[in-house]
């Protein structure tokens, strides 16, 4: 009678509590691979550069986590050492991913780093660069090298799934500066920064079932714009990277990009300020690492969309023979080609397609928008879906700057000049901001997500 009851109370104990770890039960497949070129290539980022790569400071990688949820779900996220995935690479990509997996978009992220110490790609920011054929050249195979690269390595990721425990949580780092806001010379002796920052470092820890950590996916939103010089790297996301796997050794850590399209981190330009905010990074991940960190349970919903993001109407021919004349450099060579183009009766889009994404893995939120995300538009969406939301920018097309409505309307480098630097039609119509947060907000609802969301029971 006594064992009876005893089996009776074991299993009742038991049935629960294997029932519940089964929902926390993830399935998780990981790859990597180096991307450094091989051949002395022309770098991203800058305008200013007047030859290839000479060096190397560390290799550049490509990053591949395959998500698989209770029911069988399968989701992919890349992050890479690139200033960004451009539009066409980003398409082909995810059609090939449909096509072999039967994933649609909602249920892919390509993430790139934006470095600034990684090589150009094939149609992205073209106009900037002074390529000759010979670079031309190299920068078609390399891009075709990597397209393929990132397919094979979702294929290997793909194949190694095997059970895995998440959980998430936010850190804190603080060498991200608002640079619209605040001068580099006077940082040092200024008592507060000035303008909309968001500091926070989202942490996704992956371990197998006993415990083992097997990779770290986090994030933080700050140009890597420290280094302009001629040797690869992944600036400050590289160094962190490294040290994370130092740390922790036989982990993957992957690192994505958030908004930070008006963030830089300040001072910059030598290569022990790399690894200083690198190892400052990594330091806020540990921390959040040895923490408690909330479960997540193995369920995922996924939502995405283009929204038809409308362009403000181009300079009159009038307006773009004046910035012919007057200007200089990427303007001048920008309102030439929007000349020629008028002449020769191109019509320009009046729209772009512009990409939102919203991930819920168990309670946590991930907000995943494609451009040059300015900062406000995380903080708008953390205020409306609650501080514990991450935010990805700079994910499957980097088309130009995303500025917020305040930036739009002051003008600038973020506002107004950058979109002829990525070769737009046009600066964006005013109303941008509220149209990007409306749609994202739409989009949400579709996976049931409402504003100040809570997790619900069972979740
Ligand atoms: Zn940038």
């Amino acid at each position: 009678m006594k064992s009876i009851l005893l089996c009776t109370l074991l299993l009742f104990c038991m049935v629960p509590k294997s029932h519940a770890q089964n929902d926390m039960t993830w399935r998780i497949g990981l790859s990597k691979s180096v991307i450094t070129p091989e051949t002395p290539m022309w770098m991203a980022g800058y305008a200013a550069r007047t030859t290839p790569a000479t060096g190397v400071y560390h290799d550049l990688w490509a990053k591949v986590m395959v998500l698989e949820d209770q029911s069988g779900k399968q989701l992919v996220l890349v992050t890479s050492d690139i200033l960004g995935f451009p539009k066409k690479m980003s398409d082909r990509i995810r059609r090939k991913l449909l096509e072999t997996y039967g994933w649609n978009p909602s249920q892919i992220i390509l993430n790139g780093s934006h470095t600034h110490s990684g090589p150009v790609l094939e149609e992205a920011l073209y106009d900037i660069y002074p390529l000759d054929t010979e670079q031309l050249a190299l920068v078609k195979s390399y891009s075709q090298w990597l397209e393929q690269r990132v397919l094979t390595l979702v294929e290997e990721a793909h194949q190694n799934l095997r059970p895995a425990k998440l959980s998430s949580a936010n850190g804190v780092a603080r060498f991200q500066v608002n640079r619209r806001e605040n001068v580099e010379r006077d940082i040092a002796s200024k008592t507060a920064l000035a303008g909309p920052i968001d500091h926070a470092v989202p942490v996704t820890k992956i371990e197998d079932q006993a415990g083992n950590l097997l990779a770290i996916l986090f994030g933080y939103a700050c140009h890597p714009t420290v280094l302009d010089h001629y040797s690869w790297s992944g600036d400050y996301p590289g160094f962190a990277q490294i040290e994370l796997e130092k740390l922790y050794p036989g982990t993957m850590a992957m690192f994505f990009q958030g908004a930070s399209g008006d963030q830089n981190p300040i001072p910059r330009r030598t290569l022990p300020l790399a690894k200083q905010y690198g190892k400052t990074l990594a330091a806020a991940v540990e921390r959040v690492l040895e923490e408690e960190m909330q479960p997540m349970a193995a369920t995922a919903k996924t939502a995405y969309a283009e929204i038809d993001l409308p362009f403000a109407p181009a300079p009159s021919q009038t307006e773009l023979t004046r910035m012919a004349n007057e200007q200089s450099g990427y303007l001048k060579r920008w309102a030439e080609r929007m000349l020629t183009e008028q002449t020769q009766g191109i019509q320009h889009p009046t729209s772009y397609p512009y990409p939102i994404q919203v991930w819920q893995l168990g309670h946590q939120l991930i907000f995943n928008l494609g451009g040059e995300v300015t900062v406000a538009y995380a903080n708008a969406l953390k205020q409306t879906f609650g501080q514990d939301s991450f935010v990805m920018a700079y994910s499957n097309d980097v088309m130009g700057y995303i500025p917020s409505e305040i930036i739009l309307e002051e003008g600038g480098y973020e506002g107004y000049s950058s979109q002829m630097v990525y070769g737009l039609p046009s600066t964006w119509e005013k109303g941008i901001e509220e149209r990007i947060l409306t749609a994202i907000g739409q989009l949400a609802e579709e996976i049931d997500l409402r504003p100040l969301h809570l997790p619900t029971e069972g979740n």
